[in-house]
């Protein structure tokens, strides 16, 4: 019965997903759905992102967070368009949420939309919101052995950026081996090695997304 119910939730949100899409691809929006443990560092690689492409691009960012809008604020302070979805303590974002909260964006004039989903390494992946693609930041400080206890997240992430690389020297953080588990989950995935502080990795992970901006809109 359970599992039942489950699938009849699921099904319903992939309905509305598949809507959300629909409108994306008719307004030439790029879509990305960050996802990531709490702290593992989303809103600052969305920070370092806004700092090299808001100026290339037309780009808004939809904040997912439990209560607050910590995130949000810092969002804003870099003049891009943020919307606040505080899910009262909802593990993930789902497609309803995102449906009712685009038409607030001048979608007409986007050409990427980030949406930065709820700290969580495990039910966002099972919970499509009408992204392009998916996308996961794992921080040293997390440990090497997750990939592996969260496959799915891995499995259904486009790309995945290591974030804090720096902090490898002080986490017991077998980097090859991390590396190796991810392509062992996820043949051929994308894997960019990422400091935010030390600002590396920032430069391969914006032209990976611009590329997809551009691919979308046929340019
Ligand atoms: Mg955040
Ligand atoms: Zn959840």
């Amino acid at each position: 019965m359970e599992i039942k119910v489950m699938k009849n939730i699921l099904g319903e949100n992939d309905r509305i997903a598949a809507e959300n899409q629909a409108l994306f691809k008719e307004k030439n929006v790029y879509v990305i759905n960050l996802m990531g443990s709490p702290g593992a560092g989303k809103t600052s690689v969305l920070e370092k992102t806004m700092e090299r492409l808001k100026d290339k691009v037309n780009m808004a960012v939809i904040e997912g967070d439990l209560f607050t809008s910590k995130d949000a604020e810092r969002i804003e302070k870099h003049g891009v368009p943020v919307i606040q979805i505080n899910t009262a303590g909802g593990c993930h974002l789902d497609a309803a949420m995102i449906q009712q909260t685009a038409p607030q964006l001048d979608l007409d004039k986007l050409d990427l939309l980030v949406v930065e989903n709820v700290g969580n390494l495990v039910c966002p992946a099972e919970f499509a919101v009408g992204e392009d693609e998916k996308g996961v930041v794992l921080s040293i400080t997390e440990g090497d052995d997750k990939p592996m206890k969260y496959p799915l997240i891995f499995k259904e992430s486009a790309i995945a950026l290591l974030n804090k690389v720096d902090l490898v020297p002080f986490c017991n953080f077998d980097l090859k081996s991390a590396e190796e588990d991810i392509d062992t989950l996820h043949p051929g995935m994308k894997v960019i090695e990422v400091s935010c502080t030390k600002d590396q990795g920032v430069d391969a992970w914006c032209d990976w997304l611009l590329l997809r901006v551009r691919a979308k809109q046929g340019k």
